[in-house]
């Protein structure tokens, strides 16, 4: 029988990951199954332990558990304990590991796929979410020159940024602020134009834009949206029309399930064709 996978969440009729990993198992050559999984919002755990009962091998985890999936698994890896999130379940030896594969897929399309280094950039973070959190020490491992969190609550965006600034290479290159402040505040890092903005919020889920002023996108900018669709996102509008190049999050999704792939089989899957087809779908 194939080794079962599958990705949990609710909603998830949704979800493009079944396609995703199928094609990654027919590209390297891997005999596994891996399906949609419906959980009851009351029910993660009990789902999980019934996922390990029927002898699957490992779990995407989406909206709304990953809060839960981090504190679900026995044994956590450094980038998931740092997240606070995991979206990656791993069941081997008959522990239930957990890690992010989040964060190391929105680096891998912004330096990979779009060929935009992150190494002494200046990096806004819009956000303070799950997602935010997930993807702030891949992209201090890449050496910014610095990374601002702005959040609708300051008070997230301060707490965030005081639990990363023990994993920054130099004072000052982990702030925090409030979208108001963005560009302002003479003489601190929030002043200015930056290089990358990543919208981490979910302001495109209902199709709003969140509150971040034109100034903040130097011209040429890379305007990063962790969301994706058919359309483009109020934000990829605004920053485009601001002199940014507006970027969306299908390239993130493919490279973490990569990244998943990679940490269940042992084996990385190329990206470019599966992240071509999807977007042809889309
Ligand atoms: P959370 O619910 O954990 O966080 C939401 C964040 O958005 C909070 O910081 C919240 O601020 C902020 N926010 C919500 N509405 C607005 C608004 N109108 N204006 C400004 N800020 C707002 O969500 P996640 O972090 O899990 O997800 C964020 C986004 O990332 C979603 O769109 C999700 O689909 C996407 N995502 C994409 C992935 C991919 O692979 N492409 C992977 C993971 C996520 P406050 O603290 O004030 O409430």
């Amino acid at each position: 029988m194939s080794d079962r996978y599958c990705v949990i969440g609710n909603p998830i009729a949704h979800s493009k990951s079944p396609e995703i990993h199928v094609a990654f198992a027919r590209q390297t050559g891997q005999d596994l199954a891996y399906e949609r999984c419906l959980a009851p919002i009351d029910g993660f755990a009990d789902t999980v332990r019934g996922l390990i009962e029927q002898g699957y091998r490992g779990a995407n985890v989406t909206v709304p558990f990953k809060l839960e999936a981090f504190a679900l698994a026995t044994r956590l890896r450094e980038r998931a304990r740092v997240a606070g999130a995991v979206n990656t379940l791993v069941f081997e030896d008959g522990e239930i590991v957990g890690d992010n594969t989040d964060g190391p897929g929105l680096v891998a399309d912004i330096v990979q796929n779009a060929g935009v280094p992150l190494a002494g950039k200046r990096v806004l973070l819009l956000g303070a979410g799950g997602a935010a959190r997930g993807v702030i020490l891949p992209i201090l491992q890449h050496g910014p020159a610095s990374i601002v969190m702005a959040n609708r609550t300051r008070a997230t965006a301060d707490a965030l940024a005081a639990q990363f600034a023990g994993h920054a290479a130099h004072a000052g290159q982990v702030a925090a602020c409030g979208f108001e402040d963005i560009g302002g505040q003479v003489g601190s890092q929030v002043e200015g134009a930056f290089d990358v903005v990543i919208n981490a919020t979910s302001a495109s889920l209902s199709n709003a834009l969140p509150p971040v002023p034109a100034a903040a996108f130097r011209e040429g900018a890379l305007a990063f949206d962790m969301m994706y669709g058919k359309a483009l996102s109020p934000f990829m509008e605004f920053a485009a029309q601001h002199g940014a190049i507006a970027r969306d999050g299908l390239g993130m999704l493919v490279e973490q399930a990569a990244e998943a792939f990679a940490l269940w089989r042992g084996v990385r899957p190329a990206t470019g064709d599966v992240l071509a087809t999807l977007r042809s779908r889309l």
